[in-house]
């Protein structure tokens, strides 16, 4: 492969991106430059707003299988405080997940992939929105991406701070958790703070309720099972002399496996109604909202991922079945519908400071954009092998 023009203008769209950082569905400066840019590469058919900013290239080359690569665009709502050239110009807004280089070296596997043909099949390079919190995978999916285009498997990857720069990490089930949230509302009976014997105080019963939440995981869980119930908000009452009507709790769930993940909400239920039961005078409501499920690679795909990882970065920077992240991703509805795997690409520079995703500071490591295409032509090369 001849590389070295190609890195030069994806490092280039990396860093434009990078400047120009558009929050979820608002990506509309970036799909464009996507779609525009396909365009110029050649790739046969461009296809727009799917799931609402969303783009879709295809390259098709013969008759053979085909496959989905997939890049997310969207950046997170947040300040960036690194100063280099190409810091975010959009104030509040910056590329802290690393989203910019997955873009940008899908676009370099795009363009590198039209001009050379050197597959037999179909590819479709899938750029889509809204990955953090708001489930662009899944408005993709509602607008069909898998019956518009059937693709016999789909990849995605994500840049991982932890590991080593150009490591490639894959598991052959969950990598990343599942996440739920949930609101509840405790409501008493305010009073006087003189004579709380007149009231019902929601505070000392919600906080009775922070302290059982904990024991779903360390009491009533296998200690063999992996979740997170974590309250994080708790607001209640106004004033040092007055017992609230209300305290208000939000929090959220994460969980490796799918049975865990209906198991604790069923036991948040279950502690609820034993609340409302238990003549305290207090009544509490639970609003749950079920967010990204397990990111579950499909073991042979995840097998494909490695195996092509080896023969191109070697045995020393492969690694399988690692931790998974309790984070978590919306690729995971990508999954659930169709075939695939995900995996990490590490980031870390030798004897520099790990930064972590979404941090202030955070900044794309372009020394790994080459492996990264490598990669995904690889892939494509080898799963759709070229007969000649
Ligand atoms: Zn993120
Ligand atoms: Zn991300």
């Amino acid at each position: 492969m001849q590389f070295n023009h190609l890195m030069l203008d994806v490092i280039k769209w990396r860093k434009e991106i990078h400047q120009h950082p558009e929050l979820a569905f608002q990506e509309h400066k970036t799909s464009n430059k996507v779609a525009t840019l396909l365009r110029e590469f050649g790739v046969d058919e461009v296809i727009e707003g799917i799931g609402e900013t969303g783009v879709v290239g295809v390259i098709k080359n013969g008759d053979g299988p085909s496959i989905g690569l997939r890049a997310d665009m969207d950046a997170l709502p947040m300040q960036e405080l690194g100063e280099s050239q190409h810091k975010s110009q959009n104030q509040g807004c910056m590329h802290a997940c690393g989203h910019d280089g997955h873009t940008a070296m899908l676009l370099g596997a795009a363009k590198y992939l039209s001009e050379h043909r050197s597959f037999n099949g179909t590819v479709y390079c899938v750029f889509q929105p809204a990955e953090e919190g708001y489930a662009g995978a899944q408005k993709m999916i509602d607008d069909g991406l898998f019956e518009r285009f059937q693709m016999d498997a789909i990849y995605g990857l994500h840049n991982w701070p932890g590991l080593p720069a150009g490591d490639i990490a894959v598991n052959e089930g969950a990598i990343m958790a599942s996440v739920d949230t949930f609101e509840i509302s405790v409501e008493g009976k305010g009073c006087h703070a003189a004579m709380p014997h007149l009231g019902v105080d929601p505070i000392v019963y919600a906080s009775e309720l922070v302290l059982e939440l904990q024991t779903i995981v360390s009491r009533r869980l296998s200690p063999l099972e992996s979740a997170v119930v974590s309250v994080t908000t708790f607001h209640s009452g106004d004033a040092f002399n007055v017992i609230p009507e209300v305290a208000s709790l939000t929090g959220c769930v994460r969980c490796l496996a799918p049975e865990t993940r209906v198991r604790v909400e069923a036991l948040i239920k279950e502690y609820m109604d034993s609340v409302n039961t238990a003549g305290k005078g207090v009544t509490a409501k639970l609003t749950y909202h079920k967010g990204y499920p397990v990111t579950k690679n499909h073991k042979e795909h995840a097998h494909i991922v490695y195996q092509n990882a080896l023969s191109l970065v070697g045995e020393n920077k492969v690694h399988l079945n690692l931790d998974p992240s309790m984070a978590s991703e919306d690729f995971s509805f990508m999954l659930q519908a169709c075939p695939g795997a995900y995996f990490w690409l590490g980031v870390d520079k030798a004897g520099e400071e790990t930064v972590s995703l979404h941090n202030p500071y955070y900044d794309f490591n372009d020394d790994v954009i080459e492996t990264g295409i490598r990669f995904w032509c690889s892939l494509v090369e080898n799963r759709l092998l070229k007969r000649d």
